[in-house]
């Protein structure tokens, strides 16, 4: 048996920002500029690691990237401020608000005041709903990464059968709802799904986001499966150090499955490129 193909997400990632960058050229030509302003309350690591992320990429396509952060102790209505503020000035392209929010801050109430033309993650009813509707305006960016990638494969998705594993609102329903809009026949677990294993076996696709570790072994992939982790889950590795880690169990999987997404330098990496394609979408 051979090796799954690897699905490499920083290499797609690093073509897709060549080509961002070219749109970014031509827009400024045009006299417009496009900027990515992100709100961060609070001190959450990951949400730091994520914002130093986004302004590299952003200066590395010629975007501009403002940050606005506010302490822990800030209120609903000092973000709700912010939003409002950005929602009206007309410099500003691109509107995203890192994730946790302090207790106090509705983060539902929160997405929802975002601008619908400027929620470059998609995470405005509105915008999830178009998804609904098959108008792919501003889509969820970890959803717009995973099916990059499975379409990078070459795969006809038309006619698949399709397994997403999880079910939340901004990565497995949409991605869900994507592979239907590609007319696979999609099956969507999440926790409470009995027969797990016998669905995923038979999934010419399989998508996991579900956020546990080892999830998805070589016995529950069907052979030359697409199979595109989702997941990252901070774990303590054999060799005692901390690791990141998918839900597949990679090892193992890549001499099963016909296409494989790694953990990290799959789907991390392109939900990046994702949001400033759609930063220069909104711009255009
Ligand atoms: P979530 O906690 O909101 O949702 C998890 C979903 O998985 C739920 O529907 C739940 O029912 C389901 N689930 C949990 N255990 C399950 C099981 N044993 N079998 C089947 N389904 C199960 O999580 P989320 O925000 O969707 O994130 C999921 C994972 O994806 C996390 O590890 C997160 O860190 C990761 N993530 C990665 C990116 C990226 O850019 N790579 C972006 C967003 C989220």
């Amino acid at each position: 048996m051979t090796d799954a193909a690897i699905i490499d997400g920083s290499a797609l990632a690093a073509r897709v920002m060549d080509s961002i960058a070219v749109r970014v050229e031509e827009l400024k030509a045009r006299g417009k500029c496009v900027r990515l302003d992100a709100i961060l309350v609070g001190g959450d690591q990951g949400a730091h690691l994520y914002a130093k992320n986004q302004e590299k990429a952003c200066s590395a396509v010629g975007m501009e990237y403002k940050l606005h952060e506010l302490p822990e102790s800030a209120s609903h209505s000092e973000v709700v401020a912010i939003i409002e503020a950005l929602n009206a000035n007309p410099l500003v392209t691109a509107i995203m608000v890192h994730m946790p929010l302090p207790e106090g801050v509705d983060a539902d109430e929160i997405q929802t005041m975002i601008s619908v033309d400027k929620d470059v993650e998609g995470v405005n009813p509105a915008n999830i709903g178009n998804i609904v509707f098959g108008r792919r305006s501003l889509v969820p960016c970890t959803a717009l990464a995973v099916m990059e990638m499975i379409e990078s494969t070459g795969i006809e998705i038309r006619g698949s059968r399709a397994v997403c594993v999880g079910a939340s609102t901004i990565v497995g329903k949409p991605v869900a709802v994507l592979l239907m809009q590609a007319e696979a026949t999609v099956i969507s677990t999440n926790e409470f799904t009995t027969d797990h294993d016998l669905l995923t076996k038979k999934a010419d696709i399989l998508v996991s986001a579900a956020g546990v570790p080892n999830l998805v072994t070589a016995g529950n992939v069907k052979e030359g499966a697409v199979v595109i982790d989702v997941g990252i889950n901070r774990i303590v590795g054999e060799d005692g150090k901390k690791c990141t880690v998918g839900d597949v169990d990679y090892e193992a999987v890549k001499n099963v499955a016909g296409f494989i997404s790694p953990v990290p330098g799959g789907v991390g990496p392109m939900t990046v490129a994702m949001l400033l394609r759609n930063t220069v979408q909104a711009a255009e």
